[in-house]
């Protein structure tokens, strides 16, 4: 029997992404397609270059989408950059560090990781720490730790890492859109991110960035990037501003979203879209001081995007959560790792940071808490 045809529920999407899409990123992605090499196509790729650097705040010429989701534009910016037996220092305080080490790794990389707990950010002196005396190609960090809710600062970071002759690589997949990121000013040198954050475009493209410096190393290389598919040097053959050569079909309706999204983005405004998140993560806080509940990650850098809410003693984590996506339609995510069990994450990127879901989610919360 073939099933029926798939018919979603209806859901406010309140946890570490996808967010909720705003409807004309839906009409667009549902317009007829077009051949990847279209010349109205190709206007559209020279517009998503352009709007993307707005979004990054950079000029960097190798700024584009690469197919697939943000773990492919972590893979893109460390398969492009290391070659075997390089050092690469690694921020881990969460899933997502931890995830570099492994990539990082998988690419032949020697890995020095620069541990803090987890809801920690990481330290400038533990960085200068581990660059001291060695040879770091790369330090890299994860800007907004999407598993612990907390926001590490780049830019003294970035000043150690420059000194120490290394690059600095930068995953601002639930940054972007949500709270300053500036590729430029805080000299980034490699940057990746997600379409289903804060963008909010469903998941399905990792928009990247490479500074000039990073290129240098890329076109310096001893030996040919491992991945064919995310070969910077091929991928620039499609994306570049010469003639358009096929490196693989690109996923157009993702390509639509994408455009639209960022338009909707620019159009709001970045500050306005920065002031947005904040004041409504100000207005979350609020309720759960009201409610008796605080927040995980340490304090002074929370992220506003993303919080991880306690769970009482005594509460069970799933339970209420199961409660909330069943009797409200409102799903938010689970801790991982340490945090497993302890926190519930309560996102509030792009679109479904909205006044009337922080309303929504903090009744049904007291309701399901039985408050
Ligand atoms: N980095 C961070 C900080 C993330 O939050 C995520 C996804 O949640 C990723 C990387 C991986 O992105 P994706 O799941 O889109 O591959």
């Amino acid at each position: 029997m073939t099933p029926e045809k798939f018919s979603p529920p209806k859901r406010i999407l309140m946890g570490p992404g996808p967010s909720d899409v705003p409807p004309s990123v839906l009409e667009a992605m549902s317009q007829p397609l077009v051949g990847h090499l279209d010349p109205s196509f190709v206007e559209m790729m020279e517009e998503i270059k352009g709007m993307l650097r707005k979004t990054f705040l950079t000029e960097n010429e190798m700024t584009f989408p690469v197919s697939g989701t943000g773990s492919a534009g972590m893979e893109f910016c460390f398969a492009n950059l290391i070659e075997p037996g390089d050092e690469v220092v690694i921020g881990v305080n969460g899933v997502f560090g931890t995830r570099m080490t492994d990539v990082a790794r998988r690419c032949g990389a020697n890995v020095v990781t620069v541990e803090a707990e987890w809801g920690r950010i990481i330290e400038p002196e533990q960085i200068a720490r581990a660059v001291e005396g060695g040879q770091p190609k790369i330090v890299a960090l994860v800007h907004a730790e999407t598993s612990t809710g907390a926001l590490t600062p780049v830019e003294e970071i970035s000043r150690i890492a420059h000194k120490a002759g290394a690059l600095l690589l930068l995953d601002a997949v639930t940054s972007l859109g949500g709270c300053p990121v500036r590729v430029d000013e805080w000299g980034v040198d490699a940057v990746y991110s997600g379409t289903q954050k804060c963008l909010s475009c469903p998941p399905g493209l990792a928009p990247v960035s490479l500074s000039d410096r990073a290129m240098d190393v890329v076109k310096s290389r001893g030996v040919a990037v491992q991945s064919w598919y995310l070969d910077v040097n091929l991928l620039a053959n499609y994306w570049g501003d010469g003639t358009r050569v096929y490196h693989h079909t690109a996923p157009i309706s993702m390509g639509y979203g994408l455009h639209e999204s960022l338009r909707l983005v620019l159009e709001e405004g970045l500050e306005g879209r920065w002031r947005r998140h904040e004041e409504n993560h100000g207005k979350l806080r609020e309720g759960l001081e009201g409610l008796g509940l605080g927040i995980a990650s340490q304090v002074g850098h929370q992220l506003w995007q993303l919080n991880a809410v306690n769970v009482p003693e005594g509460v069970d984590e799933a339970a209420v959560r199961g409660g909330l996506l069943d009797n409200h339609g409102i799903e938010v995510g689970p801790g991982l790792g340490p945090l497993k069990g302890k926190v519930w994450r309560v996102g509030l990127m792009g679109h479904s940071c909205q006044t009337e879901n922080v309303a929504q989610f903090l009744k049904a919360l007291e309701q399901e808490l039985g408050k």
